[in-house]
């Protein structure tokens, strides 16, 4: 996490009520979090809460159930670790809070910004993600687990075909990038997974986008949630510019991020492209146009990128 540290920007006010009657703390102090929890917090080298941590995080750790509109960059993952580490009973190594994420990557940096927020509450944290062991993750779960951050799949088949992940126990189900997920085809796997929770548990949905399909979700596992909603213009990180070009046709990307390259200086770029093969086509084609190009992808299909220097 090179970038932890930096500061969200944030709206200037006093701890207040936002225009949709969602109580926003200024502070970390004022969500009464656990000390030790807090601590961790400015240890990580956060000062302040982001705009959406601000609103979501009290009604998550009061036990509501939420949805928050937020995508990446606005600080979601630490809302759910500071949500989740909260809500956590340290005298019980069942577990407890259950995030279902659409990538391995995901799910995995979830799991390690959980360890990391929670290192002073001990709170033991585990990735149930497809591509790793399944005996091992059996080992780990039946060890016990407080925190469980996974992809719907494993998640699914740890509960119900090695019966290794107990959900009996099980208060907090947290959706994350729920819109990727239904993208994905993971909507039947996540309905699986709800089946075996308790029926009291609480539930939180984190979604960029909210379409009809969500929205269908939310009334059929939400009851009375809190809407949290952050405005456009407090969605980025501070000193970042985000634009885009509108590329009618995929053979015309390649020829489009060449003139980018002419017009914008650029030293440092790393390129994110969806397939393995993408980024060895896209490197090559690079490479034949003088570019110093270093390909990177792993054995996980989501996310491949190319780092791209430029001298
Ligand atoms: P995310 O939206 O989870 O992708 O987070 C974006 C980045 O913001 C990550 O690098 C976090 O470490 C960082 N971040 C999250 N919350 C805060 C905060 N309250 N203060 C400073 N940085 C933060």
């Amino acid at each position: 996490m090179g970038d932890q540290g930096r500061s969200l920007r944030e709206p200037e006010q006093t701890s207040s009520k936002s225009g949709d009657g969602v109580t926003v703390c200024n502070t970390f102090e004022e969500m009464g979090l656990k000390e030790d929890l807090v601590r961790g917090l400015y240890q990580y080298g956060f000062e302040r809460p982001s705009a959406i941590q601000q609103r979501a995080i009290k009604p998550m750790v009061s036990g509501r159930d939420v949805i928050a509109q937020a995508q990446s960059g606005t600080g979601k993952t630490a809302m759910i670790a500071i949500s989740v580490c909260q809500l956590t009973d340290n005298r019980s190594r069942e577990t407890q809070a259950l995030v279902l994420s659409p990538t391995r990557e995901l799910a995995s940096q979830t799991q390690k910004v959980i360890a990391m927020i929670g290192d002073h509450l001990n709170v033991i944290a585990h990735a149930c993600i497809g591509g790793k062991s399944l005996s091992e993750d059996i080992r780990k779960l039946e060890n016990g687990v407080q925190l469980v951050s996974g992809t719907p799949g494993r998640v699914f088949d740890m509960i119900q075909r090695k019966k290794a992940l107990r959900t009996r126990f099980i208060k907090t189900l947290v959706l994350d990038e729920a819109d990727e997920m239904l993208n994905q085809g993971f909507k039947e796997q996540i309905y699986d997974v709800y089946r075996y929770l308790p029926p009291e548990t609480q539930v939180c949905l984190i979604s960029a986008t909210l379409p009809q399909e969500i929205l269908e979700m939310t009334s059929k596992f939400m009851s009375d949630p809190v809407k949290v909603l952050v405005k456009r213009d407090e969605l980025t990180l501070e000193g970042i510019r985000q634009f885009f070009v509108a590329v009618e046709r995929e053979e015309w990307k390649f020829d489009t991020l060449v003139d980018l390259y002419e017009t914008v200086t650029v030293t440092q770029a790393v390129i994110f492209c969806n397939t393995k093969r993408k980024v060895d086509w896209l490197s090559e084609k690079l490479i034949e146009q003088n570019f110093t190009v270093v390909a990177m992808h792993g054995d996980m299909q989501q996310v491949c990128f190319l780092a791209l220097h430029i001298h």
